[in-house]
């Protein structure tokens, strides 16, 4: 199908993108990597009047390690992350994850800031956010604010976003010295979104867990942390007792949907597996070890 007609505006900077949104007062979308909106377009399911593209605005791009983590500009693609060596030196969980993206030719036009504007409830990118606590940078015409990836995620394909806001970067925390970590997708296929995905870091003082962040995607409407599970982790030694009550914790905690791909059921069923082995790898590399 071909997308409904649009006027188009080629945005050559932050502040130009931002006024062109106010200007066309909630009948205007930014374009990136085009990677969503396109198949969007294309099937009518958004009709905006005026689409403007970012993706000629310089020096939005970058990979940055800075004081508080790692700073990735907005049209950062999927695939800088996969292969940043800094990526892989402070965030290795990331770096995994965008190797799930759907397919390289993908990966290599989707951008960061667009996967989590879209905030599609199985993506990836939306799921490192919650999980490393990042920050999302965003302008709009009059102000730039700074908001918690927790606060920015509401609901499926809906954001803290005003209208006329743009996201400009994220900045991931380093992960901490030491840090063990598991990410665990399942797809019907290769490249597709996930039915379910579950990811996690531990840090251990001697066997002792000192710090657990868990979090799932694919099972609820946004990438959920499960603050009940990691408190339970917390403290101790993990143990196989440990993990099976995380699982059930997290079962607990998710609202998942029946669909095409898979029911409820099967998706609850997932996500408890893939949570104990994402513990199971975040403790061996942590460690050396593992159960
Ligand atoms: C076949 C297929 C399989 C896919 N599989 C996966 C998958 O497994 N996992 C996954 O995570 N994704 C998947 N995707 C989606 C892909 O990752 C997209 O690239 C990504 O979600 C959006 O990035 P984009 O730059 O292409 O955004 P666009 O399509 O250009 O824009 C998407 C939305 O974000 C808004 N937007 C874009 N940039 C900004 C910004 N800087 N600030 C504010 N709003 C902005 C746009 O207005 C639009 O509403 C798949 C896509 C396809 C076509």
């Amino acid at each position: 199908m071909k997308p409904p007609a649009f006027d188009y505006i080629a945005a050559t900077s932050v502040e130009d993108a931002v006024a062109a949104l106010a200007r066309s007062e909630g009948e205007g979308k930014l374009i990136a990597g085009g990677q969503s909106l396109m198949p969007m377009l294309n099937f009518r399911l958004a009709g905006p009047a005026v689409l403007i593209d970012v993706g000629r605005i310089a020096g939005l791009d970058g990979i940055e390690e800075t004081d508080e983590g790692l700073t990735v500009g907005a049209l950062a693609r999927h695939a800088a992350l996969e292969t940043s060596p800094g990526v892989a030196k402070h965030l290795p969980v990331l770096a995994e994850a965008m190797r799930h993206v759907a397919h390289l030719a993908i990966r290599n036009r989707g951008t960061i800031g667009g996967s989590l504007s879209h905030a599609d409830p199985a993506a990836e990118l939306p799921l490192m956010a919650v999980l490393l606590d990042a920050v999302l940078h965003i302008t709009g015409p009059e102000e730039s604010r700074e908001v918690p990836a927790e606060e920015f995620f509401i609901g499926a394909l809906t954001t803290d976003l005003e209208d006329e806001e743009m996201v400009t970067a994220v900045t991931f925390p380093y992960l901490p010295a030491g840090c063990g970590w598991g990410f665990e997708e399942v797809s019907r296929r290769s490249g597709d979104f996930a039915l379910a995905a579950a990811a996690a870091t531990l840090s251990f003082e001697g066997s002792v867990i000192s710090e657990a962040r868990l979090a799932v995607t694919g099972v609820d409407d946004l990438p959920l942390r499960i603050s009940e599970a990691e408190e339970g982790l917390m403290g101790g030694e993990l143990t196989e007792e440990k993990i099976s009550a995380a699982a059930e914790s997290v079962q607990a905690s998710v609202n998942p949907n029946s669909d095409a791909q898979a029911s409820a059921d099967y998706r609850r069923h997932l996500i408890g597996v893939l949570t104990a082995r994402v513990l199971r790898a975040a403790a061996a590399r942590a460690t050396g070890g593992g159960l």
